[in-house]
């Protein structure tokens, strides 16, 4: 059976060849008689596993020696609350609020202290990231909280070096790492629940910088503590060994495909088609968002008629396009394109646009 086009903002598309290779070695890992996820995880099978698939993610994303990267559970909606009990360190944090996942990892981290908005975009509708100027921000925080990609408005920050840097940078990074190079140096914390561009759910990743280990809350329950995971290698107890074998397939895929400066290239193109789309449809289609932070990995966009949603919807289903219904706060549609989506699925979502257009114009 062919495979449709899958436009999920996550879980989401896993490209083709990562799990044909899963389902070989489904079975039998490497003629070890059992699957991956029947192994011990302190055992050796699994000890190469893990390790392989931390080396090739430093390889890809060039983590300096002085980070550690943790492979931990709860997803990124966890992360709202492990940064604060472990960074916060009795002192405030700086929040930017960008969209719905950053207001989100706002919130949750006033529970456990002192947590300051440096801005909102929230009146203009999350349309855009804003410049350092407009942020009120606290010398003295210990950290500052972002997210570079939000995954239901698709705004994306691509300036990194026009971030703040006077405290630790930290990056909700769930739904665009490793979808092109990105200065890790830059950052005290990145964390990226896995289900978007990584692998399936239930791993999220964690790459934190040493020097801010080691100051977590008291209140802080072992299991989040990084500095205990660090030490303990993601083992504490039993991590996601499937999940955390899957991503590694992904990091191979795509070292294979010539690591993230190469899927830069493809994402480009890809996003350039889909908004020209858009953009080219004489107001068909719409998308609101700040050209300079257009996501490449979310594209949400409305029809000029939102009472031909359905009819796109089930349309769509017909050319094989599916998971395009946009997040309900915003409505009308959107196509996440990740690493995984081939340009040839971009292709046929552009070609199935502009005949419904046409047809509906
Ligand atoms: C999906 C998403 C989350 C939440 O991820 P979970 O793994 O479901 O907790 C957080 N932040 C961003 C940017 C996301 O895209």
């Amino acid at each position: 059976m062919e495979r449709i086009h899958n436009f999920s903002a996550g879980p989401a598309v896993l490209p083709r060849e990562v799990l044909e290779q899963a389902s070989d070695e489904l079975m039998n890992w490497h003629g070890c008689g059992m699957s991956v996820m029947e192994m011990s995880h302190r055992g050796k099978e699994f000890t190469t596993i893990l390790e392989a698939a931390e080396a090739d993610l430093r390889d890809l994303m060039k983590i300096p020696a002085n980070y550690k990267v943790l492979f931990l559970q709860g997803g990124a909606t966890l992360q709202f609350a492990q940064v604060p009990l472990n960074l916060m360190a009795g002192r405030s944090a700086d929040y930017l609020v960008t969209g719905d996942w950053s207001k989100k990892a706002y919130k949750e981290a006033q529970r456990y202290g002192d947590a300051r908005l440096v801005a909102s975009t929230e009146a203009e509708g999350f349309t855009r990231f804003p410049a350092q100027a407009e942020m009120d921000l606290d010398p003295d925080a210990a950290y500052l909280h972002v997210c570079t990609n939000e995954t239901i408005r698709g705004v994306e920050a691509f300036d990194e070096v026009a971030l703040p840097a006077s405290v630790p940078l930290v990056a909700d990074m769930s739904s665009h790492i490793l979808s092109r190079p990105m200065d890790v140096s830059r950052y005290g914390l990145i964390y990226a629940g896995a289900q978007k561009n990584v692998g399936p759910a239930g791993v999220c990743l964690v790459i934190v910088r040493e020097d801010l280990l080691g100051h977590a809350s008291v209140h802080t329950p072992t299991l989040l503590d990084y500095a205990i995971q660090a030490e303990h290698v993601s083992m504490l107890n039993t991590p996601p060994t499937f999940a955390i074998y899957m991503a590694g397939l992904v990091f191979k895929w795509l070292l294979d495909k010539g690591g993230v400066a190469a899927m830069e290239r493809i994402n480009v193109e890809k996003a350039r088609r889909l908004y020209d789309a858009i953009d080219g449809s004489g107001g068909f289609y719409r998308n609101p968002v700040a050209m300079a932070n257009r996501s490449r990995m979310n594209v949400p966009f409305t029809l000029h008629d939102p009472r031909l949603d359905e009819a796109f919807i089930a349309e769509a289903r017909g050319h094989g396009i599916v998971q395009i219904k946009g997040h309900k706060s915003v409505g009308g549609m959107r196509a996440s394109i990740y690493n995984a989506m081939p340009v040839e699925g971009v292709q046929a979502l552009v070609d199935f646009m502009a005949d419904f257009g046409q047809r509906h114009g």
